[in-house]
């Protein structure tokens, strides 16, 4: 029997579990996201506590303001 695991992309915490226990039982606790990335692509992150998926969000979110900058010159058609 091959065993599963999940792992924590924040912390890199391990979590192995066999096939005949249930996943919801064993990563209770656990949380996942799925990114959207177009063309049919889906990227899952597993976190193992809110601390972790906080830490990412901030990490992910350090990312964004000129995105969002951007996106608001689209929208107002400002070419600057
Ligand atoms: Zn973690």
């Amino acid at each position: 029997m091959v065993s599963q695991y999940c792992l924590c992309f924040s912390c890199g915490l391990e979590k192995e579990f066999s096939p005949n226990e249930l996943a919801c039982d064993v990563l209770e606790g656990w949380l996942l996201v799925s990114v959207f990335n177009g063309n049919g692509s889906i990227v899952r992150y597993n976190f193992c506590s809110y601390e972790c998926l906080q830490e990412w969000v901030i990490s992910q979110a350090s990312l964004t303001p000129e995105i969002f900058m951007k996106s608001l010159n689209e929208e107002t058609g400002n070419n600057n």
